[in-house]
């Protein structure tokens, strides 16, 4: 069933698509929960509709004024074996990055201290790693063991899993494990060339199975079309089940790296994916990544009201830069928008 042609846009519930259960997908079946062209329709609403659309839904499924706060921290930077067309961290590409080796389990603790100081709940660990070497693992599972003493939630972010190595993790305690499909499949081999989607797909399975939450989400402004987003959304929206996180990075354009100079996307058009991220994923914490600071306050606000609802905060972005913490508690503060409590330990679904 098409939502879209049975009803007026925004009048309608959306627990359900297709008269499946949200986790079902073709796989299982049943029908993908949304086409492509379902989605495509969804982007070219009127504006407005497409955000009250949005915004209903975030309503029957979200907290209305309440953001997650995530900080993120490079615990590895730089010298990466991929060639992420994006990625001022990619090894082969002149991006002026400084590399630096995987932190000291103590310098991470002290860093997750300081944002939990600054109001943040989710503490990220990113590193730089095509996939991680076992003994920088162990090191990692360290970190994971002491931010989770603090009470935080825990998410990190190492590159492709090995067998095994989620597992252990999770036994560490971490919540969630990053790992993006960037782009619409295939839209793949024009960003990245050393791996490929099913590679994305194989870690993300391998942190299912070991019952941790997935953060997976993509990047928009890499020059694709609507539809290349429609189908970033279309790939997210019908995994089974679709990740609980969904970071949603506009490309920051980084000199040296071969997407810099890339036509800018417009604002509004980065505002409606999130309104479809929202729309096909009702239940998800959909996340403003990269890029937020370009948007300015009055984009980012549109972006909340098309259904964000958690943003990275406080500490330096991976490599790029982030609004600081007093304009975000300004910004807040003239939006009415509230921290969400952190619920850690929760069990994946
Ligand atoms: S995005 Fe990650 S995997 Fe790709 S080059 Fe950058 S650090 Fe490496």
């Amino acid at each position: 069933m098409d939502t879209l042609s049975t009803s007026t846009p925004g009048s309608q519930s959306l627990d359900t698509h297709n008269g499946c259960a949200a986790n079902k997908t073709d796989s299982a079946g049943c029908a993908p929960r949304w086409t492509v062209p379902e989605i495509e329709s969804l982007f070219a609403l009127p504006f407005n509709d497409l955000l009250f659309r949005a915004q209903q839904v975030h309503r029957e499924h979200q907290p209305a004024n309440a953001v997650q706060l995530s900080t993120l921290l490079s615990i590895k930077t730089g010298g990466c074996s991929e060639d992420c067309g994006y990625c001022p961290q990619a090894a082969r590409y002149h991006t002026g990055v400084e590399n630096q080796p995987l932190m000291e389990v103590e310098d991470v603790v002290a860093a997750a201290k300081q944002a939990r100081e600054h109001g943040a709940t989710r503490f990220c660990m990113g590193a730089a790693w095509r996939s991680p070497k076992q003994r920088d693992l162990d090191k990692v599972v360290a970190m994971v063991k002491a931010v989770r003493g603090l009470g935080m939630e825990t998410c990190a972010t190492l590159g492709m899993l090995k067998p095994g190595q989620a597992g252990q993790l999770r036994e560490a305690g971490l919540d969630y494990y990053n790992h993006n499909i960037d782009t619409a499949e295939d839209n793949y081999a024009n960003i990245i060339s050393t791996r490929d989607y099913a590679d994305r797909i194989d870690t993300l399975e391998q942190v299912r199975d070991a019952g941790m939450h997935v953060c997976c989400g993509g990047i928009v402004g890499m020059g694709e079309t609507r539809t290349a987003r429609a189908k970033l959304i279309a790939q997210l929206a019908n995994m089974s089940p679709y990740p609980e996180s969904v970071p949603i990075n506009n490309l920051v354009q980084v000199p040296g790296t071969p997407l810099d100079g890339t036509d800018k996307l417009d604002p509004l058009e980065f505002v409606r994916t999130i309104a479809c991220a929202r729309i096909t994923m009702p239940k998800a914490m959909v996340r403003l990544s990269a890029g937020r600071q370009e948007l300015g306050d009055a984009v980012q606000a549109l972006c909340f009201m098309a259904g964000a609802n958690s943003i990275f905060y406080g500490e330096k972005l991976l490599t790029t830069g982030n609004p600081d913490v007093e304009n975000d508690r300004a910004l807040f503060a003239r939006l009415g928008l509230k921290p969400l409590d952190p619920s850690p330990g929760e069990p994946a679904a």
